[in-house]
């Protein structure tokens, strides 16, 4: 692989990273890159044009260390990032230590939603610039570590924002519903695929108002606030996913990715 010298812009710090032979990304960020200071070989990647160039735009995994991974033949050299930390009590008993039955159907599901996850469609149908998908209150931000009535537990990869039951959940951008659900622990559940890799997912609804494969554009209804599933009130869960990554959905809110863009 041929590399060089190159500047990214990494938006989550908005400063720049410099980095020799290899591309540096923060955990749980995104990094946006020309595409041509990239290794786009049979490299299944989100692109975007902006004012007659090309851009790259990866999702860095999670890491709580530093690492390095490879992504669609791309080195990518990850900083951790503290986001904090989460302490939630659920009394129903349940739902945390699970009956072989309920493991059984969790795991099912885990397998299905990731199945999914691992969607790549090769035209991009958002405009990279999401709308907060409910009018609520942020209440429980990405990447926090989190411990479950004392128990440490897996990070929180999404971002919830809470509101009273009932209230509407629209869709930040256009694209395809692929998987409509009602599950253990997300309750009922839409994942829509907005193309290049880049999907969304909507947990705990009280209604669904989406079908698979209904392309849905931006501002559509996919259903409505509720706690169904694992919860502990009503609100979103909001997972995204890019190059099957969870990414820290805020980096995709106020037009940042442009702005970013523009900016490099
Ligand atoms: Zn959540």
């Amino acid at each position: 692989m041929n590399r060089k010298l190159f500047f990214l812009f990494c938006i989550f710090f908005n400063h720049l990273v410099f980095a020799n032979n290899a591309i540096m990304g923060v955990s749980g960020g995104i990094i946006i890159a020309p595409l041509n200071e990239i290794n786009t070989e049979n490299a299944q990647i989100l692109s975007k044009e902006y004012k007659g160039s090309e851009y790259v735009i990866f999702g860095v995994p999670y890491s709580l260390v530093e690492n390095i991974v490879n992504i669609e033949n791309n080195k990518i050299v990850i900083s951790p990032k503290n986001y904090g930390e989460s302490r939630i009590n659920i009394t129903d008993s349940s739902k945390v230590s699970l009956s072989a039955e309920n493991q059984a159907r969790a795991t099912k599901e885990a397998l299905l939603i990731k199945g999914n996850i691992g969607t790549y469609s090769d035209i991009l149908l958002s405009d990279l610039d999401f709308k907060l998908p409910v009018d609520g209150i942020i209440s429980s931000k990405f990447g926090k570590k989190r411990y479950i009535n004392d128990m440490p537990r897996s990070p929180h990869m999404a971002l919830d924002i809470a509101a009273p039951e009932g209230t509407s959940i629209f869709s930040p951008s256009a694209g395809k519903v692929i998987l409509v659900g009602d599950f253990f622990y997300g309750g009922k559940y839409a994942l829509l695929d907005h193309g290049m890799g880049l999907l969304t997912s909507y947990s705990h609804m009280s209604r669904v108002n989406v079908k698979e494969g209904m392309v849905i554009k931006k501002g559509k209804e996919i259903g409505l606030v509720g706690s169904s599933g694992r919860v502990t009130g009503p609100h979103l869960h909001w997972t995204v996913y890019l190059n099957k990554e969870r990414v820290n959905p805020e980096l995709f809110l106020n037009n940042n990715i442009v702005k970013t863009i523009s900016n490099l």
